[in-house]
């Protein structure tokens, strides 16, 4: 159990360091895995506490434990997004083209007020922070620290996602999947090529293409349990010239989503499947290139259970709500299958825009939100795991 007014007082504190920081990595974006300068100043910021850490350079990101032995760890990313942040945003990115659309610079503050808060509470047990690069990139950061070890042997695993369409001071909770899986596919479709005078001498494949845009969510729906959610789409067509010519190159590209962890497992299968039923008819060349990019972000009912109680224990009962999950992906799911965790929803209502558009604006109100509770549930995860 945490002394409330020691943690309120010792956050209050550290809010204002934070929120420096989230200012300084928000002034500079970075893309996955060339979060340097981003990496630095998390680091300058921890020396200045006299918290160690690790570095992994020249790889970005870093990582740090409180106390000895670590069964729980916190986790932020740190990458940007290839977007052009509008002019009237306060504080503005200055690499152009690059802005701080999904949060990540308050989720990187938050899990340092966090480290800089637990240094003070000498936790029960220890803790481990990690400060992940490349969360928006294939392959992501997450796998980098699950293949260097750095979750092995851990109880749980939590992180906490800003959530715009969720008012600021609330946290977003939920049991099972709260992100999707996002797989990308990519179809490629070969023919003789000819004149659309006489499609039937030749393999139009235009038309085979649009068939596949249209029936393939169908067929492959079809093939799984009605219960299970599932979203295919397309994102891009690119395939012929002119208006009397088939072309001999048809390329389509799209994702596959699931709430289904069992699902995923055996989707490229089913795609694999599905596609060769609709292409059998058609006299086209045509190869799948199927990406299992992440799994779902599938919550364990005791992490949930333990990080949420601590936190209404220590901000009160109407703190936590139930939030819906996404068909978005995230490669904190990466984690959960070397140990149970959760990700749990931050409000930010700022203006309201949504994640990776360019109208997004935190509410630097959520920062010390976010540390408090994430204190307190690092703390419940200790207890209760
Ligand atoms: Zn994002
Ligand atoms: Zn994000």
């Amino acid at each position: 159990m945490i002394d409330r007014e020691r943690l309120q007082a010792l956050v209050e504190g550290i809010v204002p360091q934070a929120v420096e920081l989230r200012r300084l990595l928000h002034r500079h974006p970075e893309p996955a895995n060339e979060e340097h300068r981003t990496t630095a100043l998390i680091a300058s910021s921890l020396d200045e506490n006299g918290i160690t850490y690790h570095d992994r350079k020249p790889r970005t990101g870093l990582w740090l434990d409180i106390g000895p032995e670590p069964r729980i760890a916190y986790r932020a990313d740190l990458d940007a997004l290839p977007i052009d942040e509008p002019e009237e945003n306060t504080p503005r990115s200055q690499n152009p083209g690059w802005m701080h659309a999904c949060g990540h610079d308050a989720h990187a503050a938050i899990a340092f007020g966090i480290a800089v808060a637990l240094r003070n509470l000498d936790p029960p047990s220890g803790v481990r922070i990690l400060f992940q690069p490349a969360e928006e990139a294939f392959p992501g950061g997450a796998g980098q620290f699950v293949d260097e070890g750095l979750v092995d042997g851990l109880k749980g695993i939590m992180a906490f996602h800003i959530d715009p369409s969720l008012q600021t001071g609330k946290v977003g909770s939920r049991v099972g999947p709260i992100t999707a899986s996002a797989d990308k596919f990519t179809l490629v479709l070969e023919g003789p090529g000819g004149h659309t005078a006489r499609p039937h001498q030749t393999v139009d494949l235009i038309a085979d293409a649009a068939r596949l845009v249209h029936e393939l969510p169908g067929v492959l729906r079809r093939t799984v349990d009605a219960r299970s959610i599932l979203t295919v789409a397309f994102g891009s067509i690119q395939g012929g010239t002119t208006s009397n010519v088939i072309p001999t190159r048809v390329e389509l590209q799209g994702t596959a989503r699931t709430l289904d962890r069992a699902l995923w497992d055996v989707l490229p299968g089913l795609m694999d499947k599905a596609v060769g039923s609709l292409m059998a008819w058609s006299g086209a060349r045509y190869s799948l290139d199927y990406v299992q990019a992440i799994p779902p972000v599938v919550n364990d009912h005791a992490v949930v259970h333990a990080a949420t109680t601590a936190i209404s224990d220590l901000l009160g009962d109407a703190v936590v709500v139930p939030t819906e999950p996404s068909m978005g992906g995230e490669d904190f799911a990466n984690y959960l299958s070397v140990a149970p965790g959760a990700l749990l929803r931050l409000g930010s209502s700022g203006r309201g825009h949504d994640l990776h558009s360019p109208g997004f604006s935190l509410d630097e109100g959520t920062i010390g939100v976010g540390i408090r509770a994430g204190v307190a549930a690092v703390i419940g995860l200790i207890d209760g795991l």
